[in-house]
């Protein structure tokens, strides 16, 4: 079961390399990405924003204007958008499942932010609106056993999201979609499942469980404990998409008409059990350590992939790092931050 949204019947137009882009959220992992994307894809007038003072950013791109704004508040989201021909909208409160567990207020609240930052973006008269949905959004009842059917885009519906984090991503989904089909506002929408790679956080409790287990990987060697705790019972399984797959696939299908108002899974397909991921973050780091399983930690659902039959219809692509290579330049990356902390620098957390 789904909603029909009416399709575009004629060409919409994009941004020209000098128009104005707006990215929200890019004081963090994937909006800092996306804004270093751009900038190398020649666009010149690039808005970053993020509510972190920017010396907290975890990347500054240079030649773009950075400005720290709450987009929890409507007049900052009308400032942010101010003169915007695309939006991109990826701000939120947010982390790996210890933190959305535990703070479903925090992330509910988040609808504040998309629910002015769209309505800005409509005043200013842009021209597409992207918005970064997971697969948090899909129904939880469909997600019980760790050999998961991969999840499709109408699995969201009848709707039984993740409490909190879940239903704020499908409640903003759905502002996005009436905004294409009561004001004609091109809206975009990518249901991203765990996204990971250099720059994103590593440590401090919304860390997602590639960036845990490699740096636990590394702490161990370090201190020669030769151990390492795992949550849930290592059964868990996951896809895991790399970063630089992650900010071709958001542009890929901002810039696709045919996706207007259309929830659109952007993952990796590569089912990988927690188990695995932990030998595969052990073969990296040439260890091999004892495992305990904490039973009592969040783990999330049991199972969970994405199904990419729609995206490759659609666009002819999927994210295709394989994990193995996306790790291991991540564990290199967070091998550095841990040198970085050590020395007393700043570093991405
Ligand atoms: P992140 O936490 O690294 O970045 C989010 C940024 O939003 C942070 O820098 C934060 O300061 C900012 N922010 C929060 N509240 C704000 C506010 N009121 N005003 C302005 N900025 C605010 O997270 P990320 O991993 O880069 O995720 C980006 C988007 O992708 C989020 O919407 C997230 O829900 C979604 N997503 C991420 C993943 C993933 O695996 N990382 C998976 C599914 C969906």
């Amino acid at each position: 079961m789904s909603y029909d949204f009416p399709k575009a019947t004629s060409h919409l137009p994009s941004a020209a390399k000098d128009d104005l882009i707006v990215i929200a959220g890019a004081g963090g992992f994937i909006a800092g990405a996306l804004v270093a994307y751009f900038k190398e894809k020649g666009f010149s007038r690039i808005r970053a924003v993020d509510k972190k003072p920017v010396q907290q950013w975890y990347r500054v791109t240079r030649g773009v204007e950075n400005l720290c704004l709450d987009l929890s508040e409507e007049p900052n989201c009308r400032r942010a958008a101010e003169g915007a021909v695309e939006l991109y909208n990826l701000a939120a409160d947010m982390g790996g499942m210890g933190f959305i567990e535990t703070h479903r207020i925090d992330c509910l609240r988040s609808i504040l932010i998309n629910t002015h930052l769209v309505e800005a973006a409509y005043m200013a008269g842009a021209r597409r609106y992207f918005y970064a949905s997971s697969a948090c959004a899909y129904n939880t009842d469909l997600q019980k056993s760790p050999d998961v059917v991969a999840l499709k885009e109408s699995d969201a519906y009848p709707a039984m999201a993740e409490r909190g984090y879940g239903w704020e991503k499908l409640v903003s989904e759905m502002f996005c979609q009436e905004y294409w089909a009561e004001r004609s506002m091109p809206t975009f929408i990518a249901r991203f499942h765990n996204v990971y790679g250099p720059h994103g956080t590593w440590d401090g409790g919304r860390e997602k469980a590639p960036a845990a287990i490699a740096r636990k990987v590394i702490e161990a060697k370090l201190s020669k404990s030769n151990a390492i705790e795992i949550w849930g019972d290592g059964t868990q399984t996951r896809s895991f998409m790399y970063i630089d797959d992650c900010v071709k696939g958001i542009d890929m299908i901002t810039h696709c008409d045919a996706l207007v108002a259309t929830p659109i899974n952007l993952g990796s397909s590569e089912l990988i059990a927690i188990n695995h991921l932990v030998d595969i973050a052990e073969g990296i780091g040439g260890v091999k350590l004892a495992r305990s399983y904490k039973l009592d930690a969040p783990k999330g659902v049991a199972g969970r992939n994405s199904d990419n039959t729609f995206i490759k219809k659609t666009l002819g692509w999927e994210p295709s790092t394989t994990f193995t290579e996306g790790l291991t330049k991540t564990y290199r990356w967070i091998e550095t931050q841990v040198a970085d902390r050590a020395a007393g620098k700043r570093t991405v957390e």
